[in-house]
């Protein structure tokens, strides 16, 4: 780390150590780049997986899937990895690949502001400012808990907090306690807390499907197979990989084809619940895979427990103890768990991103998130966000999305290193929108936009910025490489004036540019630009 003007200067910052502030750093290591820092506001590495520890907590995706192509585990203990599996693995990822030493835990970033003279970011932490030319922004997009606002929740007397905050020093067993939603977290809490809680009063604004969830301890012997053939866990991953990209179609061309699956939903459902009334609450009216598709076995049979009650409302009010739903039912309750979700639309750390014109990302995104290839924004060079808009996947694994984005993020660098000099890629508003306009047209018959749902991949306009509407391997091709075509090329000032710097700029840009294109053709990459302009 370089001291500039009395502050340390990096070549890139990295912000956040879950799976994709920690990917990053590994791609940068493997790039050759060491002159890097990983700012994190927590006391750890892990994002999602240090910060969710509520009962129940496991992933959706198969385990073989849910890590890292460069770092294969063959110790999986179960097909779907519990929490704290998933949370050493990423320390052991942090350890193997010698991250410790760029790591900067509480470090929060408060502010990044472009300084459009010195071409840098100016980066505020928590524990100090430091500068960096590349800013690499993997604050996560699900990281940031949501409580909605419930008027006389202040005055509750009881225990309240989200499942993402769990309080572990308050002891449920014996208490009457609200769950409210009925999302991805709630569905893995219901079961997990159910037998020892009093009574448990779920608020269900809109049921979910859930189809059943066929998870398995990894036997012995599979697993010694994996360590001593690293070969098969690889060819684990690739079925698992396929079946989901195999998938894909049914979600993004054609929803009529997911009633077959609804069916199967409706069987699990069957099995366990026999009260017909409450299958009525429970059932969606809505085609499946419109929300995210949850998996458990467990969460019908919970329902189906006379300490359960399934209030088909959302939570309005809070009267002293008692909560009251949408529908007029109340009860009084102990404690209030939210499982509502994140911030997930509204990027929380745009409003801490100030780009060339002064103005935040947050302003810039007001009308709706846009980015580049899901990186970049207009107006704010050399900054590139992991799991930034339409990147989030309905079906699959977020690595592979995550490890897409990173080939973007090596090759962002590369032509960066190429260009030489203090220089800088700044997204042209116009591949900006070209890019957001082939996205949202491939939206259009998506199930996300016509399963007749409203979740929380669409923002407040109703448009989704959230979800991917392909297979995971148009987005590889659509990452593999920077097009410098849909960049402008900025250089600082040189001795010679700014009309001198900007001449540069306009040559080095147009044989970056024709030379990025040809190679691009060559390669027959970035089909998803190319047919936005054809
Ligand atoms: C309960 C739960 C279950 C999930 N299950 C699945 C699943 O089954 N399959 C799947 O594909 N995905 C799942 N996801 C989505 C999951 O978030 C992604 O798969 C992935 O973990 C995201 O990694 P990330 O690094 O982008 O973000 P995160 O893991 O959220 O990491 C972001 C990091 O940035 C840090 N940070 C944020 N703001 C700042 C700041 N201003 N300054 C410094 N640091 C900051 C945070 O503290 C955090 O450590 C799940 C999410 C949740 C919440």
């Amino acid at each position: 780390m370089a001291e500039r003007e009395d502050v340390p200067h990096v070549r890139v910052a990295v912000v956040g150590s879950g799976f994709g502030g920690l990917g990053a750093a590994v791609r940068l290591r493997r790039e050759g780049l060491t002159d890097f820092v990983v700012l994190e506001r927590a006391d750890g590495v892990g994002g999602t997986w240090r910060d969710n520890t509520y009962p129940g907590c496991a992933c959706d995706v198969p385990s073989h899937l849910y890590s890292f192509s460069f770092a294969p585990n063959p110790d999986w203990p179960r097909t779907f990895s519990g929490q704290e599996h998933i949370r050493a693995y990423l320390e052991h990822v942090a350890d193997v690949f010698r991250l410790r030493p760029h790591i900067r835990t509480n470090s929060e970033v408060k502010r990044m502001t472009w300084d459009t003279g010195k071409l840098h970011w100016a980066i505020e932490t928590s524990s100090g400012a430091l500068t960096a030319d590349v800013v690499v922004s993997a604050t996560g997009p699900l990281s940031e808990p949501r409580i909605p606002e419930i008027p006389g929740l202040d005055g509750f007397p009881g225990k309240v907090f989200h499942s993402a905050r769990w309080d572990h020093d308050y002891d449920l067993r014996g208490k009457r306690v609200a769950m409210v939603g009925t999302g991805a977290s709630a569905i893995q809490i219901v079961p997990a807390i159910q037998r020892d809680v009093a009574k448990l009063v779920l608020f269900q604004r809109t049921p979910p499907w859930v189809m059943p969830r066929v998870d398995r301890a990894i036997s012995g012997l599979e697993r010694r197979l994996h360590r001593a053939l690293p070969f098969t866990t690889q060819l684990r991953r690739g079925l698992l990989w396929g079946i989901r990209e195999l998938q894909v179609q049914a979600f993004t061309k054609h929803p009529n084809e997911l009633g077959f699956v609804e069916q199967l939903a409706r069987r699990n459902m069957a099995r366990a619940i026999k009260d017909p009334a409450l299958r009525a609450k429970l059932t969606p009216d809505y085609r499946i895979g419109c929300k995210r598709i949850l998996l458990s076995s467990e969460y019908y049979p919970a329902l189906a427990r006379p300490n359960v009650d399934v209030v088909a409302g959302g939570l309005v009010e809070v009267r002293g103890s008692t909560v009251v739903a949408a529908d007029g039912t109340e009860a009084e309750v102990d404690a209030i768990v939210f499982g509502t979700g994140f911030h997930v639309t509204d990027m929380p750390i745009a409003d801490r991103v100030v780009g060339a014109d002064g103005r935040t990302l947050a302003e810039t995104w007001r009308g709706g998130m846009k980015a580049l290839r899901g990186a970049t924004a207009s107006g704010f060079p050399n900054w590139m966000t992991i799991i930034g808009p339409n990147t989030g996947l309905g079906n699959s694994s977020m690595i592979l999305m995550i490890e897409s984005q990173l080939n973007y993020m090596a090759d962002f660098l590369r032509q960066l290193d190429v260009l030489g000099g203090r220089v800088a890629l700044d997204a042209r508003q116009g591949a900006v929108d070209d890019w957001n306009h082939e996205v949202q047209e491939r939206m259009r018959h998506t199930v996300w936009n016509t399963g007749g749902c409203t979740s929380w991949y669409l923002d407040a306009n109703g448009r989704n910025t959230t979800i991917w509407p392909g297979t995971t391997t148009e987005f590889r091709n659509a990452t593999r490489r920077v097009d410098l075509g849909e960049y402008q090329v900025l250089r600082a000032p040189t001795a010679r004036g700014t009309e001198a710097a900007e001449a540069q700029t306009q040559a080095a840009e147009n044989t970056a540019a024709a030379e990025n294109t040809a190679a691009a053709s060559v390669a027959g990459e970035n089909t998803l630009t190319a047919r936005a302009r054809a």
